[in-house]
């Protein structure tokens, strides 16, 4: 491991250069990996119509699951009436009215109408959210992660804890998705960055030295005014969640929520960090940061942070599969 090593700072940076411009990742695209994930759950969700299914060795909450639920996962709804559509075993503990998997929830629209799709797997009290997409096609390449993060997990369902539920979020700004995957693709469609406008430490402007400061952006009117970031923490505010990653890119390292940042954020950065070569404390960009999403959380009790990936084309699949791995063990 050859992390680089800085001090602690008063403020944190992030995005200051965006050194580079996003160009599409050899062999594979974004949309590729989303449409392949895509058919996957779609064909896993015939299969689950259609085939008889049990545990497996790499899926020991398999006897939790109702008979109508799919190993590899099921989208959408989880029974056609919405009740349980079988229970294995009188005797055992009762099946949640859901498969392992469900998704994708539509929690709320974005600006300019998008859906915006929560996935959800495994039954465990213990909740966790994966956030990926704040800065939209600006860092599109954590959008194709979260894809390919859902796939994995709906594929590997043992990879959940059977204490655990994960939820994952893998595009919060998907009008700037489908904007650009570019400097324009970074503000939702009102011009806002996503991960300033959030009920903490939250300024009307910031000084922008520092900063990343490519194309004129803004914080919104008021905390929470945009439908993302209000739809994002109204599902948060219901779901009892205990920790959180935000993904971004690129190249800084981990970043722990609060300022100063609170202790079991710190923690988790931490752990993280030993599984990765990403840095924590991540590298010096001194930028002041302002009403951001993981300082919110962290106000609010979870254990909350941010996850910068390497460059803006990657997604550093094995990287993160080692970090969901640390993330869903992780305990505060
Ligand atoms: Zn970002």
């Amino acid at each position: 491991m050859h992390r680089r090593r800085v001090a602690p700072m008063k403020t944190k940076p992030r995005d200051p250069g965006h050194r580079r411009v996003p160009t599409p990742r050899a062999g594979i695209s974004r949309k590729e990996t989303v449409a392949a994930g895509t058919a996957l759950l779609v064909l896993a969700a015939a299969l689950a119509a259609c085939a008889p299914r049990s545990g497996s060795p790499d899926d020991p909450s398999g006897s939790m699951r109702p008979a109508g639920s799919s190993r590899a996962g099921v989208l959408g709804p989880p029974s056609e009436d919405g009740t349980p559509s079988g229970s294995a075993d009188p005797a055992g503990p009762e099946p949640p009215p859901y498969g392992f998997a469900s998704g994708p929830e539509v929690i709320g629209r974005s600006v300019e109408g998008r859906p915006l799709e929560m996935y959800r797997f495994g039954f465990g009290p213990v909740s966790r959210l994966i956030v990926a997409g704040i800065h939209g096609g600006y860092e599109w390449n954590t959008i194709a992660l979260g894809h390919e993060l859902i796939e994995y997990v709906g594929d590997h369902p043992g990879v959940v804890p059977a204490d655990v539920t994960l939820f994952l979020l893998p595009a919060l700004n998907p009008d700037g998705d489908a904007r650009s995957h570019s400097f324009e693709g970074r503000a939702n469609a009102h011009g806002v960055d996503l991960s300033r406008n959030w009920d903490s430490g939250w300024r009307t402007d910031w000084p922008r030295a520092g900063c990343w400061n490519h194309l004129p952006i803004t914080a919104g009117s008021h905390p929470a005014s945009e439908p993302e970031v209000k739809a994002l923490s109204a599902f948060i505010e219901s779901h009892d969640i205990e920790a959180l990653i935000s993904y971004h890119s690129a190249a800084l390292g981990i970043f722990a929520g609060g300022q100063p940042a609170e202790p079991e954020s710190v923690r988790l950065a931490e752990a993280l960090a030993a599984v990765t070569p990403y840095p924590y404390p991540p590298l010096d960009g001194d930028c002041a940061f302002t009403g951001q999403f993981t300082d919110w959380a962290a106000d609010h009790g979870i254990a909350a942070v941010d996850v910068e990936l390497t460059n803006h084309t990657d997604t550093d699949f094995e990287i993160n599969l080692r970090v969901l791995k640390v993330f869903l063990k992780w305990r505060p």
